[in-house]
């Protein structure tokens, strides 16, 4: 078997493809399909331009000019924070969700159902591997909401511990720009 260096490359090199034919169909650039990628997973405290500029490790200026072509075409929408004044938080459309409907993330899921392996079990062994490269790179690490040290469970609800804020049911399984790692038992 060739090495892990090897097969991540060959993997990085087909998803890149899958990226750049998916956003052409749409007249879009990669970066564009990969924002709007982003944004249907980022809760609430992450769907800002900043966390998007620290996601993919892009200046603001990119940002500014990736999010102008996403709005001007309707699959991007800005919507204010009904709490706090200044903030505002970036919305897919209904045409930006259809953009997704059919993308190259999807093909790659059914890829991995296909081999036959335990699909949950190699997402576990990705995720870690990505951890340790981000904490390599000081990246912050984007985790999903349920997962963070932060995260309680109230009752039948859920809180944030970091922000004292009530989080609604849709935004535990989303990934969070202030995600902290558990600390290990
Ligand atoms: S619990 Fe953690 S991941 Fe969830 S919103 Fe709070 S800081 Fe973000």
């Amino acid at each position: 078997m060739p090495p892990a260096s090897a097969l991540f490359e060959r993997l990085a090199a087909l998803v890149h493809q899958s990226v750049r034919d998916d956003a052409a169909r749409h007249g879009l650039l990669p970066i564009h399909l990969q924002v709007l990628g982003y944004l249907a997973q980022a809760n609430r405290y992450s769907d800002s331009p900043i966390a998007v500029a620290e996601y993919f490790g892009i200046t603001r200026g990119t940002v500014s000019q990736t999010l102008a072509v996403l709005e001007r075409k309707g699959l991007v929408a800005r919507k204010p924070d009904e709490r706090h004044g200044k903030r505002i938080h970036l919305a897919l459309t209904a045409a930006g969700r259809s953009v997704l409907a059919r993308s190259w993330a999807r093909r790659l899921d059914d890829a991995l159902a296909a081999t036959g392996h335990d699909a949950q079990a190699a997402q576990q062994g990705l995720h870690a591997l990505l951890a340790a490269l981000q904490r390599q790179n000081e990246h912050r690490a984007f985790g999903v909401c349920r997962e963070c040290a932060h995260f309680l469970v109230e009752g039948d609800g859920y809180r944030c511990g970091l922000t004292g804020e009530a989080l609604a049911a849709v935004q535990t399984t989303k990934i969070c720009r202030e995600w902290t790692a558990p600390q290990a038992a």
